[in-house]
């Protein structure tokens, strides 16, 4: 195996240079990750059909799940959509270059390889330089998913692609860690009232005041509606771990996770617990490991942390892991979704 080259930036200003050689790599059907604001991506010339087919592989992800393409801003909007309605352009032109991603009529420049047979193609603007310093030199439209693993917790430094993807990939742009750790939020916008497909690094709340009757559902995590967003299934971001997820009041949830972290731990398992700060205090005296997501008032940061800290429990051997779902409101809606995903949908309720 051919070690991937890493490739270091600075995040804010990144060298003209290495961004041309990533370019290059990436105008010669290489595949090539790098960061954005929400994870690292792993970008392939979207118009290259033979790229994008290596993409799928080096993943090991499911031919049936679309790729988002990334493009530098509005102005390149429509050279990979179509029949861009008034609303999308507004939200196009309030949240770009930023964590939203766009469902819309393909151009048929788009390979379907990209859409996985769609006729709607999901394109986004990242805000990150080094993105927009790759995507403006390349020249080209960048089909990109998470580079992790297919399943696996999106990656949100160069080291989480590296762990995942070394020897399958030809670089990494490596800027440190990304800024939001959590997936864009993807609207349907061919439909009427628009459908949030994922919730992501924007919020909802901020969504809503453009699209007072923007369609949200947790119905998103049923297998029925797999066809709207086809890469959603239900086992994903997941730890190698068994996640026991809870829900229900806090003081109550702590207690029921003690108990049954505790049972565990007494019968040999190793047992991580995914905790907000000053939760550590319910698990005191358990023989536990800590991944900690840092203050329940500063979701951002949870945000922030979640993929990190679930790759770090993994690393660290652990088996089971206790997690607390968070309150559906803000970035609350992101991590619920990652988290219900990573324990495959199943919830413990607390009284
Ligand atoms: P990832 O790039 O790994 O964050 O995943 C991209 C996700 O975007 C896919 O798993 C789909 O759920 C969604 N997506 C991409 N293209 C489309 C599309 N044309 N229609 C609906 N959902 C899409
Ligand atoms: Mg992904």
């Amino acid at each position: 195996m051919t070690p991937t080259p890493v490739w270091p930036v600075d995040a804010s200003r990144p060298d003209p240079t290495v961004i041309e050689a990533a370019a290059a790599c990436l105008r010669n059907g290489g595949l090539v990750a790098f960061p954005t604001e929400t994870v690292y991506g792993l970008g392939v010339d979207a118009l290259n059909v033979e790229a994008v087919r290596r993409l799928f592989v080096a993943k090991g992800r499911p031919a049936t799940d679309p790729l988002i393409v990334h493009v530098p801003g509005v102005a390149q909007l429509e050279s990979v959509a179509h029949s861009v309605s008034v609303l999308a352009w507004q939200l196009a032109e309030a949240f770009w270059p930023g964590p939203l991603t766009l469902v819309l009529p393909r151009r048929p420049i788009v390979p379907l390889e990209v859409t996985a047979g769609k006729e709607t193609v999901a394109v986004r603007a990242p805000s990150h330089p080094v993105a927009q310093a790759l995507l403006a030199v390349a020249r080209t439209p960048i089909a990109a998913p998470s580079a992790n693993r297919f399943s696996r917790p999106s990656p949100t430094t160069a080291q989480h692609v590296l762990d995942d993807l070394n020897g399958l990939i030809d670089g990494v742009l490596d800027a440190g860690p990304t800024n939001i750790g959590l997936e864009s939020t993807i609207v349907d916008v061919t439909r009427t009232p628009p459908h949030v497909l994922r919730p992501g690094g924007l919020k909802l709340e901020t969504l809503r005041r453009f699209v007072p009757n923007l369609v949200v559902s947790e119905r998103f995590l049923e297998e029925s509606i797999a066809a709207d967003a086809p890469g959603m299934f239900l086992k994903h971001y997941a730890p190698c771990a068994e996640l026991r997820l809870y829900e229900g009041p806090r003081e109550a949830v702590l207690a029921a996770m003690r108990l049954a972290a505790g049972a565990l731990a007494q019968a040999g398992r190793r047992v991580g617990v995914l905790a907000l700060a000053g939760e550590a205090v319910h698990f005191a005296g358990l023989p536990v490991e800590w991944a900690d997501l840092g203050p329940e008032s500063e979701p951002e940061e949870i945000g922030r942390r979640l993929f990190a800290a679930l790759r770090d429990l993994d690393a660290r051997g652990v088996e089971v892991i206790f997690a607390r779902l968070p309150a559906p409101e803000g970035l609350g809606w992101a991590v619920r979704d990652r988290l219900r995903r990573a324990a495959a949908g199943h919830i413990i309720k607390v009284e």
